[in-house]
């Protein structure tokens, strides 16, 4: 883990501290090799959060875009189940980080666990081939509204396993293939069993987090509505009602200040190529 408690304080690992776990409180010792990123280790093997996983620099990357204290949080059940957060935001949203492969019931169990608020952040670029694969299928991929970068992905996932097993998550799922690429969101499957992807600013999706706005005035969860909002009206468009100006799709006005989270080409290639200028290439950290 990046944090113990050392008197009462979350702090990171440096030789000769001794800190406690924030997760079941039992004695840490810090690991400051060069090999791995620096981190807290139990002194005794103990039964701790079986969820948690070694952490990379990929992790720490992440995480360090948001405030120490949002980082590594206990988070209980009523049932008493608890487990360590990645990150909780002020929002009360749940942001998990993940590198490695997980199986299908440990996913499920972790949706059920934090329920709505999760927000997953997957590793895209872990296995070799998952980038390539994606390309291709998003080359299936429908655009479904103009103005609107949110396309309709084909029912059967099974030439693109990323998708595939990210696919039964009740809430959204991003992914990140590298910083030359926007990070792509999964919704989650709607009632009628489709699913939808667009891709989503990597600074976006930080900022929001932190706390600020889009540039029409959104929260992360607003964003999301409205996202939402624009499947379920191409999905049922004999449902539509009509709604008072400035309301709903509002994502569609111009930009003014920032880039808006969802860009406004809908082509295919758009979609993809999003943010791929060399100059804008940001550095990994
Ligand atoms: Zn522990």
């Amino acid at each position: 883990m990046r944090f113990a408690l050392v008197d009462g304080e979350k702090k990171e690992a440096e030789k000769e501290l001794t800190g406690l776990c924030v997760g079941c409180e039992k004695p840490m010792i810090p690991v400051c090799g060069i090999k791995k990123v620096k981190h807290w280790r139990h002194k005794v093997n103990c039964e701790c959060d079986h969820w948690w996983e070694n952490e990379t620099e990929w992790h720490r990357s992440w995480k360090n875009h948001f405030p120490t204290e949002w980082q590594e949080i206990r988070h209980r059940a009523d049932d008493g189940e608890w487990h360590i957060a990645d990150v909780k935001t002020k929002a009360d949203y749940i942001l998990e980080f993940q590198h490695s492969s997980l199986n299908p019931e440990e996913r499920q169990a972790r949706n059920k666990f934090y329920g709505n608020n999760l927000v997953w952040v997957v590793d895209g670029l872990k296995r070799k081939n998952d980038l390539s694969r994606f390309h291709l299928f998003l080359k299936n991929a429908k655009p479904i509204v103009q103005g609107i970068n949110l396309a309709r992905i084909p029912s059967v996932l099974d030439e693109c396993s990323l998708l595939k097993e990210w696919s039964a998550c009740s809430g959204p799922v991003f992914f990140d293939f590298g910083f030359e690429f926007p990070l792509w969101c999964l919704m989650p499957k709607t009632l009628k069993a489709a699913h939808y992807i667009g891709p989503f600013s990597r600074q976006n999706f930080i900022e929001l987090h932190n706390g600020l706005l889009t540039q029409n005035g959104q929260t992360f969860s607003e964003l999301m509505k409205v996202l939402t909002d624009i499947v379920f009206a191409y999905e049922n468009p004999e449902q539509q009602i009509a709604r008072p100006q400035g309301q709903g799709l509002s994502i569609r006005q111009p930009m003014r200040q920032r880039q808006i989270a969802i860009p406004a080409n809908p082509s295919q290639k758009y979609l993809f190529y999003l943010n791929r200028s060399p100059q804008r290439r940001f550095k990994r950290f």
